[in-house]
């Protein structure tokens, strides 16, 4: 089977010779062990932090390793009685067709809900938004929530939740065509396009009565804009900074704010709240099943796509959840 490993650290943007694709022998399983089938794998941001050798929120990853990442496949071989073949079971058996796991990493899937959802809003991406909305901004009735990145895994998820609670939602996204689809598909109040060039002045039109609570996916222009529109004791939570990941720093011009309106920020990292999990995914499940949150996914075709889709989920060439689809 084919995987793909980490050939070279990036030297500012990513680019096609940092991954190598290998063949390789399919194992003999150990005692325990579990081989898998990836169906899909998960293409996140993150994941330019771990091809770093500097210090980021997630640690860096060895050469030569197989790239990290989420999967969603199924059982093919198992030496593991708690996983029977053909069972569907979401890992981290990174790009990879296939990955061995000792079963620790691993869940059962409810075949109800389409596969790749599971790597979407009823994963990873879907439980950073239920965490930075229940557990960090709780925005009541009628506040206004602005989110960055909206029409992405993330945002698309943050905005829904807080629609729910209702909320005026406002989503920041790059260009007319994903802000059509953040209000029309979504269900956002207003969306605005940060590539046209006058955020600002579009921001403040959208928020009329001010900004309660900041979902930061981007940093930046972005999140400057957001604040010049907070209300007294706002609250932020920051979930990512993909603006800035081929810099050094990423200055937040407007930071006099955090003291003239009482500012909380709280950054987060979804999978230090793992006690969350059941509880959000079960909940995140039943609104996808319900079609209360929809989403939409970018797909690429077979692993040898995977290098190409994550350069350009790092420069919004995805529109919606990025995958890459492997059988
Ligand atoms: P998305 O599906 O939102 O894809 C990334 C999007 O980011 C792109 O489509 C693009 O959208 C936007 N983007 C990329 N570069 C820039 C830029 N320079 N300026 C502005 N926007 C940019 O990804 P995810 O939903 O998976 O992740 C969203 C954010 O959440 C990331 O910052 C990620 O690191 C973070 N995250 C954090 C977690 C945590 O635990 N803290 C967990 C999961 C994700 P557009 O075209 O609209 O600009």
């Amino acid at each position: 089977y084919q995987r793909v490993v980490l050939a070279a650290r990036p030297r500012g943007p990513v680019a096609p010779e940092n991954f190598r694709l290998e063949t390789v022998a399919v194992p003999a399983l150990a005692d325990g062990q579990v081989l898998v089938r990836n169906h899909y794998l998960s293409l996140d941001p993150y994941m330019r932090g771990r091809m770093s050798a500097a210090k980021s929120y997630a640690s860096s990853q060895a050469l030569d390793d197989t790239m990290i990442g989420g999967t969603v496949g199924q059982v093919v071989a198992s030496r593991n009685q708690d996983y029977q073949v053909g069972e569907f079971v979401g890992g981290m058996l990174g790009w990879s067709e296939m990955g061995v796991s000792d079963g620790e990493l691993l869940r059962k899937l409810d075949t109800r809900i389409p596969l790749s959802a599971f790597l979407g809003a009823v994963g990873m991406p879907g439980m950073a938004a239920w965490y930075g909305i229940n557990q960090i901004l709780a925005p009541a009735d009628g506040e206004t929530v602005v989110v960055s990145a909206a029409s992405g895994a993330v945002g698309s998820v943050v905005g829904q939740l807080a629609r729910l609670r209702g909320c005026r939602v406002v989503g920041i996204a790059g260009g007319p065509e994903k802000c059509a689809y953040v209000v029309d598909q979504l269900g956002f109040d207003a969306c605005v396009d940060y590539k046209a060039g006058t955020l600002e002045a579009d921001l403040a039109a959208a928020t009329p009565d001010g900004v309660d609570a900041i979902f930061e996916n981007v940093g930046g222009a972005c999140l400057d804009a957001a604040l010049a529109r907070t209300n007294a004791y706002a609250r932020i939570a920051l979930c990512g900074l993909i603006a800035g990941f081929n810099a050094k720093e990423l200055p937040i011009n407007n930071a006099r704010l955090l003291l003239i309106n009482r500012l909380s920020v709280r950054g987060f990292i979804v999978t230090e709240h793992m006690e969350f999990w059941p509880q959000g995914l079960q909940e995140l499940g039943e609104l996808v099943a319900g079609h209360q949150i929809k989403y939409r996914e970018s797909v690429a075709d077979g692993l040898a796509a995977a290098p190409e889709a994550f350069i350009g989920l790092l420069q919004g060439r995805n529109f919606g959840k990025q995958l890459v689809k492997l059988i």
